[in-house]
This record gives C-alpha cells, sequence and structure tokens, in this order.
C-alpha cells in the first residue's frame, strides 16, 4: 500500500495519543516503516535522526543484533505465558538483574507493561503498606506540582500538569503537591499532613513532562531525608530518567538515594516491548505476607505483565550495557552535547533557556502566541532537515538514542539549531553561522538514507 492510500487509513480509523485530531488530519502523516540505529525511515524512504529515542525509550539504537536475537529466540520458545500462578525463566533472571542495578534495598520486582501502571502499582502498593501496618490513617499522597506520572487515574492523580489533568479533577482522589524542588515547602507540606501521608512521589532529578524541570542539587537527597524525619515511603518515578538518561543507570544513583518504590518502563527494554516494573524493599513486601483469609495479597495484575518476549529483550537491553560500556562511552557525548547547544542553540534569540541532565534535554523558547504552535513549528522544521524531535509546549525536547554517534549527534543539534532559526525568525547563533549554513542547507532526507550511521 502506498503513502497516500496508508495516510488514508490513519485520518479515517486512527484516533493518536495527546493529538488534536482536526490538526493531524490536515498534515501528511510520517509513517515510519522500519528503522536501523538511530536512524527511522518513512514510507517513502526518507530518514531522520531519532532524536527523542521514539518518546524516550530506545537506548542503544533500533535494531541492535544482540536484543533482535534475543528476542528471536524467545519467540522460538513462547511469546506469552501469565506471571499470575506461572513464572518462567526470564521473569526470575531480569528480577534478579534488575535488584542488583538498583539503589540499595530494593530487592523486590513487581512486573507490569507500561509507565502509568508502573505508577499505579506503587501507589496501591504504598496505600495497602499503611493498612497492613496498622496505620490506615496514613492514605494521602504529595506528589510535585508539574509532575507527570502517566494517564490512568491514580497516576493522573499524583499528576500536576493542569493542561492534561485539570478536565478529570473529579475523579482524581485528592493530593498535596509541593513546589518542585523547594525542600522547605515538602517539609512544610509534611509538618502540615505528615501523619496522613502514605508516601511522596518524585521524578528524580528531572521532571521530563513538565519541560525538563531540572531540580537543584541535593533536592533529591533532603526529601528522602525529609521522608524518613516524617516515616513517609519515598517512591521514585524513575520511568523517563531511568537507563542511563541522565548519565547514571538511574537517577537517584546521583544523590546516593534509595527510595521505598522505584518505578521504570520505557528504556527497560532498550525500547522494544512494552515492560515496566516497581520495585520495592523486603521491609515492604514483608507486610504483605500472611495467611490467605488475612486478605493481605495485593490483589493487582495485568494480562501481559512480564511478558517473557518483553523480559528477553530487558535482559540484552542490560547485556548491552555491559557489554558496550554504554554508561562509559556515554560521558564524554554528553559533554560534547552540552557544547553543541551552549553554542549553537543558547545564543539563539528566541531560546529563553536550555535545561538540561545528561541526555535530556529541554529548549525552551522566548514566549509565542499559543496559537502560533511555535514548539510544533520547530519539530516541522526539523523533520524536512532530517531530524525527529517533540516539543512539550514551547519546550523543543531532545533525548537521543545513548548510542548516538558523535557526528548525528553533531547533526541533531544543528538541525535543531537550524529549526528553531527558521520557526522563530531568529538569526543562527553568532561565530558559529558556517556549521548554522551547513544545517540550513543539510542534505534531503533523501540524501541523509545513505550517509553512514
Ligand atoms: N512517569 C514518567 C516520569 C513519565 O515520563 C511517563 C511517560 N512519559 C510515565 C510515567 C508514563 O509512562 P507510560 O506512557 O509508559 O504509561
Amino acid at each position: 500500500m502506498d503513502t497516500a492510500a496508508l495516510a488514508e487509513l490513519d485520518r479515517t480509523h486512527l484516533w493518536h495519543p495527546f493529538t488534536q485530531q482536526r490538526d493531524w488530519e490536515q498534515e501528511p502523516p510520517v509513517m515510519i516503516e522500519r528503522a536501523a540505529g538511530c536512524m527511522l525511515y518513512d514510507t517513502d524512504g526518507n530518514a531522520y535522526i531519532d532524536g527523542v529515542s521514539s518518546l524516550w525509550c530506545t537506548v542503544h539504537g533500533h535494531r541492535h543484533p544482540v536484543i533482535d536475537a534475543a528476542v528471536r529466540a524467545q519467540l522460538d520458545r513462547v511469546a506469552h505465558s501469565t506471571m499470575l500462578g506461572l513464572s518462567h525463566p526470564g521473569a526470575a533472571e531480569l528480577a534478579a538483574r534488575l535488584a542488583a542495578i538498583a539503589p540499595r534495598g530494593l530487592e523486590r520486582v513487581f512486573f507490569s507493561d507500561n509507565g502509568s501502571t508502573a505508577v499505579e502499582v506503587a501507589v496501591k502498593l504504598a496505600y495497602q503498606f499503611w493498612q497492613l501496618r496498622g496505620q490506615p490513617r496514613r492514605t494521602e499522597f504529595v506528589c510535585l506540582r508539574d509532575a507527570y506520572h502517566g494517564d490512568t487515574i491514580g497516576s493522573v492523580s499524583v499528576g500536576g500538569i493542569d493542561l492534561f489533568h485539570a478536565t478529570f479533577r473529579k475523579l482524581l482522589f485528592e493530593t498535596h503537591h509541593a513546589e518542585p524542588g523547594d525542600a522547605r515547602d515538602m517539609r512544610r507540606l509534611l509538618e502540615q499532613r505528615g501523619e496522613r501521608v502514605a508516601a511522596v512521589i518524585v521524578e528524580p532529578l528531572v521532571q521530563g513532562a513538565a519541560g525538563m524541570l531540572v531540580h537543584p542539587q541535593g533536592y533529591l537527597r533532603e526529601v528522602r531525608e525529609l521522608c524518613d524525619e516524617f516515616g513517609v515511603l519515598l517512591v521514585c518515578d524513575e520511568v523517563a530518567v531511568g537507563f542511563g538518561r541522565t548519565g547514571t543507570m538511574f537517577a537517584c544513583e546521583q544523590e546516593d538515594v534509595a527510595p521505598d518504590l522505584m518505578c521504570v518502563a520505557k528504556g527497560i527494554t532498550g525500547g522494544y516491548l512494552p515492560l515496566a516494573a516497581t520495585l520495592t524493599t523486603e521491609d515492604v513486601y514483608a507486610a504483605f505476607l500472611g495467611e490467605h483469609r488475612e486478605r493481605r495479597t495485593f490483589f493487582h495484575g495485568h494480562t501481559y505483565t512480564g511478558n517473557p518476549l518483553a523480559c528477553a529483550a530487558a535482559l540484552a537491553t542490560l547485556d548491552v550495557f555491559e557489554s558496550e560500556g554504554t554508561l562509559e562511552r556515554l560521558a564524554p557525548r554528553i559533554e560534547l552535547l552540552g557544547t553543541l547547544l551552549d553554542e549553537l542553540v543558547a545564543p539563539l534569540a528566541t531560546v529563553a533557556e536550555v535545561r538540561r541532565r545528561g541526555f535530556m534535554t529541554g529548549i525552551e523558547l522566548t514566549p509565542f502566541p499559543a496559537q502560533a504552535r511555535m514548539g510544533h513549528q520547530v519539530t516541522l522544521a526539523a523533520r524536512r532537515r532530517g531530524a525527529i524531535v517533540r516539543p512539550l509546549g514551547d519546550v523543543v525536547v531532545l533525548m537521543p538514542p545513548l548510542s548516538i554517534e558523535v557526528d548525528e549527534l553533531t547533526r541533531l543539534v544543528e538541525i535543531t539549531a537550524a529549526a528553531i532559526a527558521e520557526a522563530t525568525g531568529a538569526r543562527p547563533a553568532r561565530g558559529r553561522e558556517a556549521t548554522a549554513r551547513r544545517a540550513q542547507a543539510a542534505p534531503s532526507p533523501r540524501q541523509l538514507d545513505a550517509a553512514p550511521h
């Protein structure tokens, strides 16, 4: 079927997530047909750098031979078998591998299949934990303003982005919102509500969907200390920041913090298959042990929880972290990304701020009228130049796969700078006109197709 026919099917039958369909139907959809490494290819053969890791998931690149082989080998054994009443080798092995690399004390692994469910599980575990521990008054949650933890009702309840969440306010349980990055505000809330609070939930170091809000150094550690002081559980949502995005395997490591519950998803399978996990301590786990009639069981579980194909992809992803020394190789690229952003992006007159931790980058544009959809315009301009980036409002996000090569990373930032300059009408950065001009005249996507990667 050709692209036009596929586009027609899309327009007629699909409903895309987080998308105003009226706008969507006006623009020709890019249909990604295949990928290799950090490049995506559409049905017309155009090539694009995957600048956001296919929604913050791809870690070692697309079609990595080790992960491909692991999934294929698993296909020859079994594609799916339930975790309810049965186990399987991949889940057991993966649980042990995750426990071994997670912050200290997180020994138990409860699988689910996406970031939102990992958070639902954490919220329900924390809530039930206090019931079981004889503190039934601890029913409330503290989260951060502008937090994002997923789209199911429980994870929306602990979220704080009005644009996404306000519509559903009446369906949500009540939570308390602390000012991000302000430990004094967290203390104030815990002093007021501490005895009622089951858990504090945070995205450690960087609030991704809020627009890559980077917390001040030491904040996470202070939140951990406050949770200890007030006897409250700490949930760290590592769905976005986990698996190397901030430069370490988990963001918590950077402040030597061990949460009571940790949620992971996205990068866990290298971006191959849906899988998530909620890790917790033996202390939390032990509270759920008892006679069947005592009803201490955690009555929760999804059909595809711990799917064997996904577990195989996750195990191979961890193997590649080791065999390729991914995190060690990442450090100089993180530095390069910083330099490129400083030279090409930050000086643009229409860039208000560049926020970054590791590979997680948010480029905030100066204010434009909302109807200009400037972040989206930048995305379209970047796409014409051969890179897929995705905005959060007027924050242009870059979050390439950890495996991105130096020339691809350079080209990604050059294209982004040129796209911002074009869409916003800013002059390219002074002193780097040559580089920016090169990106302005970037090879057509089809030429890029032939570029080494
Ligand atoms: N938590 C965080 C921090 C996230 O960024 C996201 C998704 N971007 C989620 C949870 C939800 O994950 P999913 O989309 O897989 O449900």
